[in-house]
């Protein structure tokens, strides 16, 4: 229970962003039940706490939508695109996660990133190790976080990160059984299917299956890169396309998102928008794995939804902020080497694709996703005093894009998930 005063940043009824100068914001029992005027929060709520963030700006906690917690320690390394990498730097340190004690220690690590960058929501492909996953699951619930998170399951391909198709649905399952909606509704599951190179068609109908008879969101990896894709048409020569082999196993509609879709056909896209699935977007990391540049315009002009994710460690950093940035320029990029004219991504759009379209995607806009009465009270307090001049003379478009050009100069004080402080469990 407490009043927050600061700049607030709404989202007005048409969906446009607003910013409130000195405003206040009241929450109660981890819900906003009051943004307007100082004067009137006082008098209303004035047995509560004041926090003063006198010259910030209080926005709605960031969404990632894609990441790999096991992946932590890869940050950074490696040489090569997308399938060496996987083999050479990112099976081997996956499957350090045996180890319950280091699976610990990263899990800690990992989550206290997330929130210090200002995540308050994240999609996290977990361990393929069982208990691993659980220990995730364990830190993330004293980390307070909002996820979806799941085993990442594989039961084909060279590594010891497979186990038989059983083992992962049987050990998918008991996770779900232990974790969905624990935490008052924090902490949920999802399937995780990591790719169809590193799982049969019979699991991946499993998964789906569960997923919908659970209500789960499933998600997995789509047309990144060229030589995965003809790996993939060797695997699967009986299906005309690679989301044809999604489709025929069920991992499809409006509980699916599909991470990267650099390369899908214009049938595949059509049969992608029809069916109601989203797109991933995860600009850093298609540059980092030197694995193309998703025509996002294109996509956001067939309506389709489309969040942004870190995509840790392919991406190498945690920050929203930097995602959204990298969308805009992955548009210019985009522009640049198939000599188009179309217009970058907008940063309003760019902030709402990192906040509200993300909840939209995982199906949580009532509870999260912008600053308004009735929902979480999941946000950030932002120091924009080395960014911005006098707030007064800002309009709110330039604003969002000094925010996402410049966050490395601003400075994150307070992330809340559901009024609760989060970013000072170091
Ligand atoms: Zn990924």
């Amino acid at each position: 229970m407490a009043i927050h005063f600061g700049n607030i940043l709404i989202t007005a009824k048409s969906g446009v962003f607003k910013l409130l100068l000195n405003s206040a914001l009241c929450e109660k029992n981890g819900r906003i039940v009051f943004i307007g005027s100082k004067e009137e929060a006082i008098v209303k709520y004035k047995n509560d706490n004041i926090y003063d963030h006198n010259g910030s700006i209080i926005l709605p906690g960031l969404i990632d939508l894609h990441t790999h917690l096991p992946q932590y320690r890869a940050i950074g390394i490696g040489k090569g695109t997308l399938l060496e990498w996987l083999e050479d730097y990112i099976f081997p340190e996956e499957e350090k996660f045996k180890n319950n004690k280091y699976a610990r220690a990263i899990a800690k690590k990992f989550f206290c990133e997330l929130v210090k960058h200002g995540t308050t929501t994240a999609v996290i492909f977990g361990p393929a190790q069982k208990d691993a996953t659980d220990i995730a699951f364990q830190e993330a619930e004293n980390a307070g976080i909002r996820l979806f998170m799941g085993k990442t399951i594989m039961d084909t391909g060279k590594t010891e990160l497979t186990s038989s198709t059983k083992q992962n649905i049987s050990d998918s399952l008991s996770l779900f059984e232990k974790w969905h909606e624990r935490n008052d509704g924090l902490l949920n599951y999802i399937m995780l299917p990591r790719y169809a190179g590193s799982c049969s068609l019979e699991m991946m109908k499993n998964a789906a299956d569960i997923a919908k008879a659970n209500r789960l969101m499933i998600q997995t990896h789509i047309a990144e890169n060229k030589e995965e894709m003809s790996y993939i048409a060797n695997l699967y020569p009986e299906f005309n396309s690679y989301l044809d082999i999604y489709e025929k196993a069920g991992i499809i509609g409006e509980n699916t998102q599909f991470v990267h879709c650099i390369y899908l056909t214009k049938k595949e896209i059509e049969l992608l928008r029809q069916s109601g699935s989203s797109i991933i977007h995860c600009p850093v990391s298609n540059r980092y794995l030197q694995s193309g540049i998703m025509p996002l315009n294109d996509h956001l002009q067939e309506a389709i939804p489309v969040g942004l994710g870190s995509d840790i460690a392919a991406g190498y950093s945690f920050s929203v902020f930097n995602e959204a940035r990298e969308a805009i320029e992955s548009t210019k990029s985009y522009n640049i080497a198939h000599y188009k004219k179309n217009s970058p991504l907008p940063p309003e759009k760019a902030l709402k694709m990192a906040t509200i379209d993300a909840a939209k995607i995982l199906g949580i806009s009532k509870e999260t996703g912008s600053l308004e009465v009735g929902k979480s009270a999941d946000m950030l307090v932002l120091d924009i005093n080395r960014i911005i001049d006098d707030l007064s003379k800002e309009d709110t478009p330039s604003l969002i894009s000094k925010i996402i050009y410049r966050f490395q100069d601003a400075e994150i004080k307070s992330v809340y998930v559901r009024g609760k402080t989060v970013n000072d469990t170091e």
